[in-house]
């Protein structure tokens, strides 16, 4: 799942599409592409490998002055990567070009279907059965077209598509893929993460599954499945583009390492409110924490790792058993669920999708829910009933750092609210804990103040072929992070 960008408006929409795509090159991707109407032409340019390679091929897109279209950077699920089976795909004529993430898993079914009635397939992917499916659907209504079409898929999408017959407008859908849509005086944006537009925009709405939304120059209208239009409501950025760049560091990872002191400030220093904890959207009473026989936390990697510290501390602050389960494996074990079942969810980008699924599974079995997670609006912290967010700002780097920290603190900030109400955890040790917490960003500050200590063990251990960590309790889970 990589990324996809789409504009519409006064502006020449190549370099937009580059520019925001660009923002998008931190994911990770192997081809990239662009669509865009040039006077009613639809022109598809596309090409393996770097971004700069596509931008070099068509002059930073500065020779089009088409000023609506979509663009892509891909990360092959389906056929491999090269120039034929990058996006975006199109139908016979160019009637539809799509851009997609995700992974339609019934496409095979729908290629033999279409095939069949002699459509011409140039590429491997799974998501060129959507462009030709889109152009077999058609009767003259395009937005009845898509939503027929859509509901024929399986799998996951986020969308970008352009109908050449209408070059004034461009559509946008998702099913369990992320996808924003930008808004802003001088047109209008689509993109699977907020990076890609904030240099354009801050004001976005957050589309939730099955959402149409179709996008014109001025306007973004928001429809639901059955075509039904719905009131967005328009949200905020508040990253800076700065937070969403490297800011000076040599790679993002290691600027995220020094945004730990800040992160984990963030997360917790508004919630100590006079000596006491405050956390918004979470409220217990003693009552509804006594009905807890179990606590769930599941979450998948680092996140799973936050998860076994979380039993150490919660176990022993609040006394309630509790199961830390790899999101992958919990949904398919049946797990004893009900409505004395505290479920906890941790992701930091609210849309890792084993953990989605077990959240909902958790829901439909009654368990209260509970997510810890990063990105505002994403697809988790919607569907729990409340959520906790870590204000870790964007993380890039592939190996979580700052987001993990601010993870762990939540566990703590959650853990000690908890065993507060409970009585578990004493008046004296709770406002000793308190202390230990709002002091822990200084503390970080003062350990990353002292590089040179880190370089001398980089330069010793770099050769090393294999380590170890080795710890007991919290350093156990520690131990299962650094290594
Ligand atoms: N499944 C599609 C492909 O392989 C989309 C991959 C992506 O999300 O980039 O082309």
């Amino acid at each position: 799942m990589c990324g996809i960008v789409g504009y519409i408006g006064e502006e020449k929409a190549a370099p937009i599409l580059l520019n925001g795509l660009s923002k998008l090159e931190y994911r990770g991707y192997d081809s990239a592409g662009i669509c865009i109407l040039e006077k009613g032409e639809v022109i598809i340019e596309k090409s393996k490998g770097r971004l700069n390679n596509l931008s070099e091929k068509i002059n930073g897109g500065e020779n089009y002055s088409a000023t609506v279209g979509i663009g892509h950077t891909r990360w092959a699920t389906h056929g491999a990567p090269s120039d034929i089976n990058s996006h975006p795909h199109t139908s016979k004529d160019n009637l539809f070009t799509v851009v997609h993430n995700g992974i339609i898993e019934n496409y095979i079914p729908l290629k033999e279907m279409l095939i069949s009635k002699g459509c011409k397939f140039v590429s491997d992917t799974d998501t060129e059965v959507v462009a030709h499916l889109l152009c077999d659907n058609y009767d003259g209504d395009v937005i009845k077209t898509i939503n027929k079409t859509i509901k024929m898929l399986k799998g996951s999408y986020a969308l970008g598509i352009i109908f050449k017959n209408t070059p004034d407008v461009f559509y946008a859908v998702r099913k369990e893929s992320p996808l924003i849509v930008g808004i802003s005086e001088n047109g209008n944006y689509i993109a699977s993460d907020v990076p890609a537009i904030l240099e354009y925009t801050r004001d976005v709405y957050y589309l939730d599954n099955n959402e149409l939304a179709i996008l014109t120059k001025d306007n973004v209208c928001v429809y639901d499945s059955e075509l039904n239009k719905i009131n967005k409501e328009k949200v905020k950025v508040e990253w800076s583009v700065e937070a969403a760049c490297k800011g000076g560091y040599e790679h993002f990872m290691l600027k995220e390492i020094f945004e730990q002191p800040e992160a984990v400030s963030k997360t917790i220093l508004p919630r100590i409110k006079n000596g006491d904890l405050v956390i918004e959207n979470v409220e217990f009473t003693k009552e509804q924490l006594l009905n807890f026989r179990k606590i769930y936390i599941v979450a998948c990697g680092s996140a799973y790792h936050v998860g076994i510290v979380g039993k150490y501390i919660m176990e022993k602050m609040c006394r309630i058993s509790v199961e830390v389960d790899v999101a992958s494996e919990f949904r398919y074990r049946n797990p004893i669920l009900d409505e004395h079942t505290l479920f906890i969810a941790v992701s930091q980008s609210g849309e890792t999708a084993d953990t989605l699924a077990a959240l909902r599974e958790a829901k439909r079995k009654g368990a209260k829910t509970v997510s810890i997670v990063n990105v505002v609006g994403s697809s988790i912290a919607r569907e729990s009933d409340s959520v906790v967010y870590t204000w870790a700002g964007p993380e890039i780097a592939v190996a979580t750092t700052k987001a993990y920290s601010a993870q762990l603190s939540v566990m703590y900030l959650l853990s000690l609210y908890m065993g507060k109400i409970l009585g578990t955890v004493s008046e004296e040790e709770a406002a000793e804990q308190v202390k230990s917490l709002k002091e822990l960003p200084e503390k970080m500050e003062k350990v990353l103040s002292d590089m040179e200590i880190f370089k001398d063990y980089g330069k010793k251990f770099k050769d090393s072929e294999d380590v170890f960590f080795i710890g007991r309790g919290i350093d156990y889970a520690l131990s299962l992070e650094g290594s």
